[in-house]
């Protein structure tokens, strides 16, 4: 029998484990351009053609095409494609679906639980003028300075100082981690997230907002953490910021088209809102001459790589996604299928079937 094929189209396996894993089962690997470092890989003519007789596909995010209609369908035998990341907007699932492809996604907690901690790091950063004070000491010779002054989260009971307003928008996995570990900090936080039930703002002491410009009107913290879907492509745009009040900051870690990344950059220039912390753009990488690499302190950017850290990271999703490839090449429905309603459908055509 021939080997089973799996087109990595964009490697992310720096100890060589996954392929070691893929290897020992029989199959045989092709791999793209894009990588970790480099989401910019091939084109999809390119890819198409790669993929041509793979029983697999597989990779972390890429930037230079989706896995769209065309790369799925120039092989017959594809059987899934799997993403080593949580975020699957880079793959055309409704194609997949219409085709009796699995769609799987690595929604580990290294991964979500580090966007949190992330995330809050530079709000913190930001709202505690930490790099501010860091670099005065550093490259003058001053001591203290009013201007360098940060902003008190919590509400205090001994002076009546209310605390800010954190508006959390998206309260899934990370969202509602990011409430989890700011409850202890006694901030007012709101969320609006017309996709989960009250008993969830509940669980969070998260106040459910019905409408985002009413959390956008009030929040001092505006952090978004949805999936990017038609719906939520551009939700913050020019008239949103419009919202925001003049001295409240935009923390962006979900995808960088959540945001109107043009109007963000006229509304940061115009003083319309006091900061933001991007760590994804409408295109990564990011362009070296984007204004967001020349702007000063009330902007923090990082390349995509927020809940990167050492020993978690993307590892966990990598091994998840290799379990899920081998499973599926058994012919055995792997867990964290993305697009549950075609499992049925696969069952039938591949179900019990190994090509391994
Ligand atoms: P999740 O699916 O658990 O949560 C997303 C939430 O968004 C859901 O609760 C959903 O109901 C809500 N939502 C959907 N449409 C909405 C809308 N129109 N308005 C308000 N809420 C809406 O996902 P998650 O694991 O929490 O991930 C959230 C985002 O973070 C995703 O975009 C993901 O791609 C991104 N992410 C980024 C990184 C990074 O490295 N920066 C890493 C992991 C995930």
């Amino acid at each position: 029998m021939a080997k089973a094929k799996v087109f990595v189209f964009a490697p992310a396996d720096p100890t060589g484990e996954s392929r070691k894993m893929l290897e020992e089962a029989g199959c045989e690997l092709i791999e793209g351009k894009a990588n970790w470092d480099t989401p910019q890989g091939d084109s999809e003519a390119e890819m198409a053609k790669l993929a041509e007789g793979c029983d697999a596909l597989m990779g972390t995010s890429i930037r230079s095409t989706p896995i769209t209609q065309k790369i799925m369908q120039s092989s017959k035998n594809l059987r899934i494609v799997a993403k080593f990341t949580i975020g699957v907007d880079d793959v055309d699932v409704d194609a997949g679906t219409e085709l009796g492809i699995l769609v799987t996604h690595g929604p580990t907690e290294s991964n979500w639980g580090g966007v949190a901690e992330g995330a809050i790091t530079n709000m913190l950063t930001l709202l505690k003028k930490t790099r501010e004070r860091d670099r005065h000491l550093k490259t003058t010779t001053g001591w203290r300075d009013m201007e360098m002054q940060g902003t008190y989260l919590g509400s205090r009971a001994s002076d009546g100082y209310p605390g800010i307003v954190l508006g959390i928008i998206g309260l899934g996995r990370i969202g509602s981690r990011i409430a989890r570990l700011m409850r202890p900090w006694g901030m007012k936080m709101i969320g609006y997230d017309p996709y989960v039930p009250d008993s969830k703002f509940e669980e969070f002491e998260v106040q459910r907002i019905k409408d985002l410009p009413a959390l956008l009107r009030q929040s001092d913290v505006v952090t978004l953490h949805v999936v990017l879907t038609k719906e939520t492509r551009h939700m913050i745009s020019t008239a949103q910021l419009a919202m925001m009040k003049p001295t409240a900051i935009l923390v962006n870690t979900s995808r960088g088209f959540c945001v109107d990344e043009k109007a963000l950059i006229e509304a940061l220039q115009q003083k319309k809102i006091a900061g933001a912390a991007l760590d994804v753009f409408e295109n990564e990488p990011l362009a070296p001459d984007s204004p967001l690499r020349k702007m000063d302190d009330r902007v923090l950017i990082s390349p995509h790589m927020v809940s990167s850290n050492i020993g978690s990271g993307l590892k966990p999703g990598l091994l998840w996604a290799t379990r899920s490839v081998i499973s599926a090449l058994k012919g055995e429905v792997p867990d964290n299928v993305y697009n549950k309603e075609v499992i049925a459908q696969w069952q039938s055509r591949f179900g019990g079937k190994s090509v391994l």
